[in-house]
């Protein structure tokens, strides 16, 4: 058995521990797993990103900002290239609600190339479940705006990845909702 993928299945597994209380927000409450998950199989089978760490940031991208995880356990876990990858994947700074999608977009810019990988991804499988599974409380308006947002930092991201890049703007294409 491969060092790889033994540490994307470890990745997983931790990820889907941490989370396993939480539910997403669509009408089903899909667990929350599913979201990282998705992410890691769209940079595996559709960006061809086959870089372990890449994958094992994606499964944890969200475990610092949404569970109790620390960067230290992390990093002592996964090792330091993973705990930064996820550090450069969340938002730590307490900023008001209305002010964090502008400072998302800001630090998409700035992401190392892998962090804008999974960043891109992340924002694949959003726009994907958005069209496909919405969050129960969403308005039409409110999908636009989320689609639009999600191109800013497409756009902000897709250096990183060109298959990357195609595969979201066909996605943004697709799915977008018509008002
Ligand atoms: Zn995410």
């Amino acid at each position: 058995m491969s060092e790889d993928l033994t540490l994307v299945l470890k990745a997983a597994f931790f990820s889907g521990e941490k989370h396993k209380k939480q539910r997403r927000r669509d009408a089903d409450e899909t667990p929350y797993i599913n979201h990282p998950l998705e992410v890691a199989y769209i940079l595996l089978d559709e960006g061809g990103i086959t870089d372990a760490p890449t994958l094992a940031a994606a499964l944890l991208h969200d475990t610092l900002e949404d569970t109790d995880t620390t960067r230290e356990e992390l990093a002592m876990i996964f090792g330091h290239e993973i705990s930064n990858l996820v550090v450069e994947l969340t938002d730590l700074d307490s900023v008001l609600p209305d002010q964090k999608k502008q400072r998302e977009l800001e630090r998409a810019y700035n992401l190392s190339d892998k962090a804008k990988r999974v960043k891109i991804a992340d924002k694949t499988a959003n726009i994907r479940d958005l069209a496909t599974m919405p969050p129960k409380n969403w308005d039409i308006k409110r999908q636009i705006e989320y689609f639009n947002f999600a191109k800013k930092i497409a756009e902000a991201t897709a250096s990183a990845s060109p298959e990357l890049e195609k595969v979201f703007m066909r996605d943004y294409q697709t799915f977008k909702p018509k008002q």
